[in-house]
């Protein structure tokens, strides 16, 4: 067994006001391997975009341990990238401007780093867009300038908060399936925050389902899909992807009946 790239144990976390305390995090553990996909669902306001900020570094947990190992089991901190519900370029700043963003702020604009940029670009048919604005580009192509600009800094673990929330359902499909092929061309760990079961069971190699807040581990279900074409959108059609979605469905669906009463 690979050491975890990334390990939770027993983390907690509350949002404290002068008159309340709310409660977002209690108890979470789990791990990622190395090159892994994993994707977590909850009910909204479950505290998902908490657990991503405490795994970023921008939120201290209260109690419990996050420990990232190198390969050969010792102890550090890895690059993180960090990609949101919108695509977030900048209208003034071209396509390939917009993609060397973080290199500049970072001052790592380097002619190996700059190279690795163009070459995205010319994987992933962006090439001949790079001197455009990105008003010019689809949804699907923004998100996938979005995704450059987050591998240019070369992380080891990708953060993707709903990425896809933002696009219409079509899109969304399409887009989904792209992003996760690059990303696992790419060979990243990757950590996906969805509210959507079919684009989880479709994308990862393991659903983690939380619970309602305060939110902890509900179950965590590896995905083992048999596909004829080695695709996303194929994967939908595989005979066990019923089998996953109703299992996983279920324990949501305990979560919401609770939370509203129904
Ligand atoms: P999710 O991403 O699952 O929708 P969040 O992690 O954003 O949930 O939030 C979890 C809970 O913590 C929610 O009830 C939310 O209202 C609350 N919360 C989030 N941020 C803050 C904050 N800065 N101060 C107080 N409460 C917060």
């Amino acid at each position: 067994m690979p050491e975890a790239l990334l390990q939770l144990k027993n983390i907690c976390y509350s949002y404290h006001s002068l008159s309340v305390e709310t409660p977002a995090l209690c108890n979470v553990s789990f791990h990622i391997n190395p090159g892994e996909f994993v994707a977590i669902v909850g009910p909204s306001g479950c505290g998902k975009s908490t657990l991503l900020s405490i795994i970023a570094g921008l939120l201290e947990p209260e109690e419990g341990t996050i420990q990232f190992h190198n390969p050969d089991g010792s102890l550090h901190y890895p690059k993180i990238g960090y990609m949101l519900q919108r695509d977030h370029l900048f209208e003034w700043r071209t396509v390939y401007q917009n993609a060397v963003l973080g290199l500049e702020i970072g001052k790592k604009m380097t002619k190996e780093n700059t190279d690795r940029v163009l070459q995205l670009m010319k994987d992933y048919d962006l090439y001949k867009f790079k001197d455009k604005k990105p008003s010019e580009l689809s949804g699907g192509m923004k998100q996938r300038a979005a995704l450059i600009r987050t591998l240019a800094l070369n992380p080891q673990l990708l953060l993707l908060d709903e990425p896809f929330s933002a696009l219409d359902y079509q899109t969304r499909l399409m887009v989904s399936a792209d992003i996760c092929q690059i990303i696992r061309k790419s060979g990243k760990t990757a950590l996906l925050i969805t509210h959507d079961l079919s684009e989880a069971v479709s994308l990862a190699d393991r659903v983690i389902i939380l619970s309602r807040r305060p939110a902890t581990v509900k179950i965590e279900v590896p995905i083992h899909l048999t596909l004829t074409e080695d695709s996303p959108l194929a994967s939908r059609n595989a005979p066990e992807f019923q089998y996953y979605f109703n299992l996983l469905w279920e324990a949501l669906s305990d979560e919401k009946n609770e939370t509203t009463g129904r």
